[in-house]
């Protein structure tokens, strides 16, 4: 399995909501929805998503709040759509950190491109080296390679199996936050996950021996007693 891009769509009309969820999920990309602003802040610090899909008109808030705010904390990427065809209303939406913006109504092509560029606009300026580093964690001498699938230790494959790829990609991918046991046994294995948080365990002890120099004073992945994992912060 691979981390498929999650996308959160912040949208209170039913009928759009439904029509880009449709959009988003036959291109493989997963989708979450928000139906007012608070949901959305909610959901953007639980689920770390990769894009957000926002319409401004909400019922709890302007959605221009939602982009001021959450630029204080993320590069996140923001993709505005909205019925406000006004320029005014897309510079204001610019300026406070959008990254782009479409008017309604709008088509699925239309949609798409915009979701590709701006999902890879970040990648590369998160990366920060440009297209060398696209795709890629890194931390120290910790590297994810998402292309590859691959962690490296000081450019040396750590050789993690599937189950463990897929641990540290994802904690990479929200690197900083503490996400917890079930919310990574859900992302990995389904929301019908049965699994137990003694799998996890048993995967990190094993992730930890290959990444980790002393694996009982983790440099890079913490635990937080309790409530589950946290990547440290990349470069
Ligand atoms: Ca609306």
């Amino acid at each position: 399995m691979t981390i498929r891009d999650k996308i959160l769509v912040v949208e209170d009309e039913k009928s759009i909501s439904s029509f880009i969820r449709a959009i988003l999920n036959s291109n493989g990309y997963d989708v979450i929805v928000a139906h007012t602003g608070s949901e959305a802040f909610s959901m953007i610090s639980s689920h770390c998503p990769d894009l957000i899909v926002l319409d401004l008109g909400l019922p709890d808030m302007d959605g221009m709040r939602i982009i001021e705010s959450v630029r204080q904390w993320t590069q996140l990427p923001i993709l505005v759509v909205s019925a406000r065809t006004h320029e005014r209303d897309k510079v204001e939406a610019l300026d406070r950190g959008a990254d782009d913006y479409i008017t309604k109504p709008f088509g699925a092509a239309e949609l798409l491109a915009r979701v590709r560029v701006a999902i890879r606009h970040t990648r590369l300026s998160l990366g920060g080296d440009g297209l060398a580093n696209a795709g890629r964690f890194v931390a120290g001498d910790l590297t994810i390679d998402y292309d590859k699938h691959q962690v490296l230790i000081a450019g040396e494959n750590a050789h993690l199996t599937q189950n463990e790829y897929k641990i540290v990609a994802l904690l990479g991918k929200c690197a900083g936050k503490v996400l917890t046991y079930d919310f990574i046994l859900k992302e990995l294995w389904g929301p019908q996950s049965r699994g137990s948080n003694q799998i996890l365990r048993v995967n990190m002890a094993n992730i930890r021996r290959k990444i980790e120099k002393n694996p009982a004073e983790p440099k890079y992945i913490f635990t937080e007693i309790g409530v589950g994992y946290r990547m440290v912060e990349g470069d």
